[in-house]
């Protein structure tokens, strides 16, 4: 006969288990963990999203020294905020820290509550960063979930289906919020990231280290792989771009890109609408967006005198896309 499964534990039982593991195990030493405001926590936050810890630090402290608080970055230019966030990628969310900064300045006098119904109001500030400031900044009671706490808590809990429909994603949500604990809430949504991010891992979890591996069911019914069950993906398509490339050894030829296009108002090689016929070839490369591949052709031309030759010193100064970035760079090796 199979052993019984162990139910997993009360809010407060397992709020005693994270906590207790998170001041042992947990991450300490994180800038953005020193002496936490709203305002940190939304640059951080947002700089997290798609990106890894390691690769953020060094643009977060930038990032501070330069616009310290809601005001200054909310009083600097677009360009600016762009090319500070150069090679971060996903340009958008620059933009969106950008459009909260000037909203919490210009609707909140610079102030943000700890309120997470209010915090969404900000532009860009979804419930999981409402969530992070709440719990983060003020050490409020609010739930939080993003993509560590929902792995952690489907195979702790035993959630089937598809996590990324809304039923099983309100599911998650529901139990966030049920298990927020009323104090502590800053080292308990902690100890919950830190779990899916470095014990209940996607691949290869570390579940004989695991505080709680005894209450969870992904681990007693073995299907700690199985969880978080996703749909398959259908492929994503791939278009074609190309570019002009103008470049001597004083420098290149650059624009800067409309607002609707993609990579907007970033500073890039000249694309063309087709393909070019009499052009030379000059480099390929690929590039994957979330919602398509973009096949990349670059082409030696002459641009008209009037375009903008940018000196490769100062290369650096201007927001380009990353992949463009990186051919530059490397051509520029070259030259
Ligand atoms: Fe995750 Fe394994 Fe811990 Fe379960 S036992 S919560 S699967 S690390």
């Amino acid at each position: 006969m199979n052993d019984p499964i162990i139910p997993p534990l009360a809010p407060v039982a397992l709020h005693h288990a994270l906590i207790t593991w998170q001041q042992q195990n947990g991450r300490h030493d994180l800038p953005w963990q020193q002496q936490p405001t709203p305002y940190s926590v939304l640059v951080s936050e947002i700089m997290l999203q798609q990106t890894q810890v390691a690769t953020v630090i060094p643009y977060y402290q930038r990032w501070l020294e330069k616009f310290p608080n809601f005001e200054s970055l909310a009083a600097a230019s677009e360009d600016d905020v762009l090319t500070l966030w150069q090679g971060l990628g996903y340009y958008s969310r620059a933009r969106n820290l950008h459009r909260a900064a000037q909203f919490v300045v210009a609707e909140r006098g610079g102030i943000l509550p700890p309120c997470s119904e209010q915090l969404r109001e900000v532009p860009g500030v979804g419930p999981y960063t409402a969530g992070a400031i709440c719990a983060f900044a003020f050490d409020h009671p609010a739930p939080l979930v993003d993509g560590n706490v929902t792995r952690f808590f489907s195979r702790y809990f035993g959630i089937t289906g598809d996590v990324t429909s809304s039923r099983v994603s309100k599911h998650i949500w529901q139990l966030a919020d049920d298990y927020t604990p009323p104090q502590n809430n800053r080292v308990y949504a902690q100890a919950l990231l830190d779990m899916g991010a470095t014990v209940c891992t996607p691949s290869q979890p570390q579940c004989h280290g695991c505080p709680v591996q005894s209450s969870c069911n992904a681990w007693q019914t073995d299907r700690v792989l199985q969880l978080p069950e996703k749909k398959k993906k259908a492929p994503i398509p791939t278009r074609a771009g190309w570019f002009g490339l103008d470049v001597d050894p004083t420098g290149v030829v650059l624009v800067q890109r409309d607002t609707a296009a993609v990579w907007p108002r970033l500073w890039c090689l000249p694309e063309f609408t087709e393909q070019p016929t009499k052009l030379e070839l000059h480099g390929e490369f690929r590039h994957t967006f979330s919602h398509y591949k973009l096949n990349v052709q670059v082409f030696t031309y002459q641009a008209a005198a009037d375009n903008r030759r940018v000196p490769w010193q100062e290369l650096t100064d201007y927001a380009l896309p990353t992949p463009i970035r990186r051919y530059l760079m490397a051509l520029k090796k070259k030259l």
